[in-house]
């Protein structure tokens, strides 16, 4: 084969191309290109500048425009050259522009091992880098190119590009349906990894002569045979399997050479199904058919929808050759798969998922390729494969997919845990940058980490868009910081709750916590605080329950509510001795009336119970004026003892966030009530908050609920409990 296209070539194809190129344009992108090289040769010997006219020579086979031709012969300037972008773009504009830039970015990425996993990766990142998809065929054009030319190159070049272009751009002239260009870039390829093998394979071949002529023959003879059947239309073609091909199955599958039946292909289109049988007919009326080889893919389809009548069978000599039938609508379908055909027909709208994507870019090449006079939909494909997702490389190089919009935060939990764990930075391309950056694919990340011990930092959970991040940031929490993560849920449990209006009692509140918890299917109110705090049980869907559960109390106590009034008693622990005499009574058993919660000072009388002692009342209480008009006999009269006032203590402990003047407000509030404060005591813990210690005299129960309540009200409170230990 030619090593490269001269110049006069090249213009000669795109004068003759019925594509209407701007022939000035290239010629000017020429002259610019072969000054820039001027005096550089190729490892081969020749002119540097036959590299980007044979370069742009290929694409002119691929049915490009004039820009992508501009483009691939300038495409080593920006990088070899003085040639500057900002030069490039005044004379050849934006689009010239981004296109060299677009292949100079991806000359700049080198794969020093391509390791299976890490393949598909670096595919897939190739394609969402190059943005405009014609960068990607600039860029296979260019590969190709140098895959003819390798040669020249030292032995452990050769292999190493060799490699890559097996394992990442081959793949990628696969993908894009660019058979021609995958399959030569696989036999190159091949020849570099496995020189043995590729000779052999081609001494294979060439026992049968010319493996070409001898497959074209068989096609002339079926087109001129299913003619005279009245198939004038039928389109013929054929194909000797690549080396590669034939490799894959010798080596891989481990077939012989005499094993492998498809070496030779025909493939038959046609218009209707019934064509399809009756050229099958035809076939093995002209040629002898071997058994177990014939597939009816038509009355079964594949389940990915393929269809096509698969027979083999045996030519001139007996060498077997495949043949496949199909109509164009099943050729369609097979090239394109069963999603693309059917976006061809609704115009493409928002999609997912990257094959429909590439299919869609098969089907456009293809039409590039064909008719002359479509537009340059290519042009128009600012390719976006992948929009929803980024490639980054760790500072070794390796390539970490992340779904588009993930931080730099995302990026270190994807590495390892342990280093999301210690993360304290991140430098993007050797750069500083704030860990919520949002990657972008190209991108060199680096994580800077801190102590082992330094942890995460609960906001991060807002920040991350990973469930890999979030979970491995949840899981730190849950291990590591169980005492706070109990408070951190209490504390934003509470907060809900005051937030929604959720007013409960100590018991109803307890209740409702047990309740919740074995829901969670948790051991303890504690695990349901812990969970909350690092993020297992989501606080939201949590307040729904509870909310429920409100909404159901609140209805009961509407329903006590409507009952005559029983009285609701609160046993305090009161009698004579505590302050209050019942005459006609020694030592009895005393209560205050929650109705009018009397006090010391109030007018007071007492109301025999059935079996709790006397509930004391105050005397213009309305229980009471009415109660003794129906039973005076139950009711007696009541004072306060001397010297009562206030002798009540009560301790109480408030748990807080810390900020300033804090200690001021309760105070304040508490003095507003004028109840005196008998002692007070406040502590700051390491994590923000504050706990104060006070000793307060209240009249009684009641009273103290009220002053509770009141210090619940004070900003930032998260709670006020009764010490029980004193
Ligand atoms: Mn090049």
């Amino acid at each position: 084969m030619q090593r490269y296209t001269t110049y006069e070539e090249l213009m000669h194809m795109v004068r003759e191309s019925p594509r209407g190129y701007d022939v000035e344009k290239i010629e000017k992108a020429y002259r610019l290109a072969e000054k820039a090289h001027e005096g550089q040769n190729r490892r081969s010997g020749e002119p540097y500048i036959t590299h980007p006219v044979s370069v742009a020579a290929l694409l002119v086979d691929l049915g490009l425009d004039t820009e992508s031709l501009c483009a691939a012969l300038l495409h080593d300037v920006v990088e070899d050259t003085e040639v500057s972008l900002g030069e490039l773009r005044a004379q050849f504009g934006e689009d010239v522009t981004n296109l060299v830039d677009g292949v100079t970015k991806l000359t700049k990425i080198t794969f020093s091992s391509v390791e299976e996993q890490q393949a598909e990766n670096l595919r897939k990142m190739l394609l969402a880098m190059s943005q405009d998809i014609r960068v990607m065929l600039i860029k296979l054009c260019d590969r190709l190119h140098n895959m003819r030319t390798m040669d020249a190159q030292p032995e452990q070049k050769r292999r190493d590009k060799a490699l890559e272009t097996m394992e990442v751009y081959a793949p990628i002239a696969h993908r894009l349906g660019i058979s021609s260009i995958k399959e030569e870039l696989e036999d190159r390829s091949l020849r570099y990894l496995d020189p043995v093998g590729y000779e052999e394979i081609n001494r294979l071949l060439a026992q049968n002569g010319s493996a070409k002529v001898f497959i074209e023959n068989i096609a002339e003879k079926v087109k001129e045979r299913l003619a005279e059947h009245g198939m004038e239309t039928a389109w013929i073609s054929s194909r000797v399997k690549s080396v590669y091909g034939i490799y894959r199955k010798m080596y891989i599958q481990n077939k012989s050479f005499e094993e492998i039946y498809d070496v030779y292909a025909v493939r038959i289109i046609l218009n209707s199904v019934a064509e399809c049988y009756n050229a099958l007919g035809v076939i093995h009326d002209m040629y002898h058919p071997l058994p177990n080889r014939f597939k009816d893919y038509i009355s079964t389809s594949k389940p990915n929808g393929y269809q096509s009548l698969h027979t083999t069978v045996l030519g001139r000599e007996g060498v077997p050759f495949e043949v496949q039938i199909r109509t164009w609508e099943m050729h369609h379908t097979a090239e394109y798969g069963v999603a693309a055909h059917w976006k061809y027909k609704a115009g493409i709208s928002g999609s997912d998922k990257l094959e429909e994507r590439l299919a869609w870019v098969r089907q456009l090449l293809e039409s590039q390729r064909e008719n002359d006079d479509s537009e340059d939909l290519l042009r128009n494909l600012k390719s976006e494969l992948l929009p929803e997702e980024v490639f980054v490389f760790t500072p070794k190089g390796e390539v970490v997919n992340l779904p588009a919009g993930a931080t730099a935060i995302d990026f270190a939990y994807a590495i390892h845990s342990a280093v999301g764990n210690r993360m304290i930075g991140a430098k993007v391309n050797g750069r500083i940058v704030p860990i919520d950056h949002k990657v972008q694919t190209g991108e060199v990340i680096e994580v800077i980490t801190g102590p082992a011990n330094k942890g995460p930092s609960r906001d991060w959970l807002k920040i991350v868009t990973t469930s890999e991040a979030r979970s491995k940031i949840r899981s730190w929490f849950k291990k590591e910081r169980k005492e706070e993560n109990i408070l951190e849920g209490r504390v934003s449990l509470e907060r809900e709750l005051r937030r929604n209006q959720i007013n409960l009692t100590e018991e109803e509140y307890d209740a409702f916590m047990e309740e919740m918890t074995r829901r969670q299917h948790l051991n303890t109110v504690e695990e349901l605080y812990a969970a909350i705090g690092y993020g297992g049980v989501q606080l939201s869907r949590l307040m729904l329950k509870i909310k429920d559960e409100y909404t159901k109390l609140l209805k009961n106590r509407e329903a006590e509510q409507e009952l005559p009034p029983p009285v609701p008693l609160k046993p305090v622990a009161a009698s004579t001795a505590d302050g209050v005499i019942v005459e006609g009574l020694d030592n009895c058993l005393v209560k205050f009336a929650k109705c009018c919660s009397p006090l010391p000072g109030d007018e007071i009388v007492g109301f025999v119970t059935r079996g709790f002692g006397v509930s004391i009342h105050k005397k213009d209480c309305a229980n009471a004026r009415s109660g003794m008009v129906r039973e005076p006999e139950r009711w007696l009269r009541a004072h306060w003892a001397d010297g009562v006032k206030q002798n009540f203590t009560a301790s109480l402990e408030i748990r807080a966030l810390d900020r300033p003047a804090l200690f001021a407000d309760v105070s304040a509030a508490i003095a507003g009530m004028r109840v005196p404060i008998l002692s007070i005591s406040a502590r700051q813990t390491p994590d923000g908050r504050a706990t104060m210690s006070l000793t307060i005299g209240v009249a009684n129960t009641e009273h103290l609920d009220n002053v509770v309540a009141k210090l619940c009200k004070v900003k930032d409170v998260v709670s006020v409990d009764r010490a029980r230990d004193r």
